[in-house]
C-alpha cells in the first residue's frame, strides 16, 4: 500500500501499475526499464508540460485532425497507462487504435487489444502482415491501418520504426520524454512530454483549435526549436539544480 501522502506518490503508483501490467502479461519486462528511462528525463524537465511540449501537443492536434487517414500505434506501456486517454484522444480525433509491438506476441496482442476496448476504444485489429521494412516484429500491421496511415502518433516508440515510417513518407508524431532518442530526432513532430499529460492535452487541443490555429500551427511546425527547446529546459533545470 503506497501512503497518498508519499512525495513520489504519483510515480510509485505509476509503477506500481506497470508491475501489474508486467504480470498479467501486457507489459514486456524490457517495458518496465524503457519507463525508467522516461522517468529519468521526466525529472529533467520538472515533471510537467513545459511551454514548447504544449505548442507540440497543439500541433499534433492539428495534423491529426487534418490527416486523411491517421492512426494511432498503441504499445503494452501505453496500453496500461493510458487506455483511457487513448480512446478520448480516438473519439475526439477519429483516429484508428492499432497495437503495435516490439516483443510481440498474439496473447499480448489480444490483452492489449481487450484492455483498450474495456477502456472505450474501438481496436482495428484482424489478420496483420509483416508490411513494414523491419528485421523485428514491429515490422507487422495491418494493411488499412497502420500502412496506410499519412499521420501516425507512436507514444513510447522505438527509433527503426520511427525511421521506417517517415521513409515511407508518412508524418510521425513522437510521445517521448527522451529529446536525444532517435525516435526523437527522426519523427516529424516530437512531443517531450510524459504521455499520460500529453495526450489530453492533444485530445483538448482536437476540440477547441480552430481551421484558422490549425493552419498557422501547422505553417509553424518546426521540430528541431521543438527539441532544441526541451534540451534548453533540461540543462537549465541542470544549471540550476543547486541554487
Ligand atoms: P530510440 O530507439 O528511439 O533511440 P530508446 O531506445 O531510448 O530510443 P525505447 O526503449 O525504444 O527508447 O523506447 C522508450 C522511450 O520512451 C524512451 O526514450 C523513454 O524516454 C520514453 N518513455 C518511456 N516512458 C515514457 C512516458 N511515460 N512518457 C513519455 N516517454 C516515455
Ligand atoms: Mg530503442
Amino acid at each position: 500500500m503506497i501512503p497518498p501522502d508519499h512525495p513520489r506518490y504519483r510515480s510509485l503508483v505509476t509503477r506500481e501499475r506497470l508491475a501489474e501490467c508486467a504480470r498479467s502479461g501486457i507489459v514486456a519486462m524490457e517495458g518496465l526499464t524503457a519507463h525508467g528511462r522516461g522517468e529519468a528525463f521526466d525529472y529533467l524537465i520538472g515533471e510537467r508540460t513545459t511551454a514548447s511540449a504544449l505548442l507540440a501537443e497543439q500541433t499534433a492536434a492539428a495534423m491529426l485532425m487534418t490527416a486523411r487517414r491517421p492512426v494511432i500505434s498503441v504499445n503494452g506501456n501505453t496500453a496500461a497507462l493510458a487506455a483511457h486517454e487513448i480512446a478520448g484522444l480516438q473519439a475526439a480525433s477519429g483516429a484508428l487504435v492499432e497495437v503495435n509491438l516490439f516483443h510481440r506476441t498474439e496473447d499480448r496482442v489480444a490483452r492489449i487489444e481487450n484492455l483498450l476496448r474495456e477502456a472505450g476504444a474501438e481496436v482495428f485489429s484482424g489478420e496483420a502482415e509483416r508490411l513494414l521494412p523491419l528485421s523485428h516484429d514491429r515490422a507487422w500491421c495491418r494493411r488499412e491501418g497502420m500502412f496506410s496511415a499519412d499521420v501516425i502518433i507512436v507514444p513510447l516508440e522505438d527509433g527503426d520504426r520511427c525511421e521506417a515510417l517517415v521513409a515511407m513518407g508518412k508524418k510521425v508524431i513522437a510521445v517521448d520524454l527522451n529529446p536525444l532518442s532517435r525516435t526523437a530526432q527522426r519523427a516529424t513532430l516530437t512531443i517531450v512530454d510524459e504521455l499520460t499529460r500529453a495526450l489530453p492535452e492533444i485530445t483538448r487541443a482536437c476540440r477547441e483549435l480552430s481551421a484558422a490555429d490549425r493552419e498557422r500551427l501547422l505553417s509553424a511546425t518546426d521540430n528541431h526549436y521543438l527539441l532544441s527547446e526541451a534540451i534548453r529546459e533540461m540543462t537549465m533545470r541542470l544549471s540550476h539544480a543547486l541554487d
